[in-house]
């Protein structure tokens, strides 16, 4: 059977991709069921950058294996919040701003406190995800998914992740950490990519 390797250590993530590929006839493994253990040092200055090295870094410790040295593809994907009045921060930097180890509910207050005064309609922003996928021939094809929003006065909901309680979705009247899974599976940023990457996944399959 053809097999997916989505490289990530984050079950959240493998959840969320097993069921936007729940319709591919494929084996949808994390790079951990691959028996792949990689420290990926991301020195992109794009998502889509970033993805693709993390996606190449994957097909190349797989490469060593002879089960996967065909019909397999490896996905990866990169992803964080971009800020339009604090000219796209923290962008690529989302998961490292104000280092690795401090707790999103800190990092949201001091984006928080960096808006203050900002008006509504100069608060806009967007989760973006870039997602790259890698075939054992080197072939590289890339998709990119938004969603747009607005950031917050206050952190609101707790079903969230991230920077989830500060983004507000105006459409939705909620933030995302308000949403269930299922809506913001629905319309996350690592969907719509995923959604976007589908038929060429399907493509190569069937070739
Ligand atoms: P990645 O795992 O390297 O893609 O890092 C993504 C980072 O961007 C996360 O640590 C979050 O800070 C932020 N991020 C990405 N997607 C979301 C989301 O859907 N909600 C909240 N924060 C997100």
């Amino acid at each position: 059977m053809y097999k997916i390797i989505f490289a990530t250590g984050n079950q959240g993530k493998m959840r969320e991709v097993r069921a936007i590929l729940q319709d591919v006839e494929a084996e949808i493994l994390s790079m951990k069921e691959a028996g792949v253990l990689l420290d990926i040092e991301e020195n992109g200055t794009t998502f889509v950058e970033n993805a693709i090295i993390k996606a190449k870094a994957v097909a190349q410790a797989l490469a060593q294996k002879p089960e996967f040295a065909s019909d397999c593809v490896v996905l990866a994907d990169d992803s964080g919040l971009e800020i339009d009045c604090l000219g796209g921060e923290p962008g690529i930097y989302s998961a490292r701003y104000l280092g690795e180890e401090t707790p999103f509910d800190v990092k949201s207050r001091d984006f928080l406190k960096r808006l203050e005064g900002v008006a509504d309609e100069k608060r806009k922003a967007r989760f973006v995800c870039a997602i790259a996928a890698v075939w054992p021939d080197g072939e590289t094809v890339t998709a990119l998914g938004t969603i747009e929003g607005r950031i917050g006065y206050e952190l609101i909901g707790d079903n969230g992740f991230g920077y989830d309680s500060i983004f507000y979705l105006p459409e939705y009247g909620r933030t995302a950490a308000e949403l269930s899974d299922e809506e913001k599976n629905a319309i996350s940023h690592r969907s719509r990519a995923l959604a976007q990457m589908k038929p060429e996944l399907m493509k190569r399959m069937f070739r």
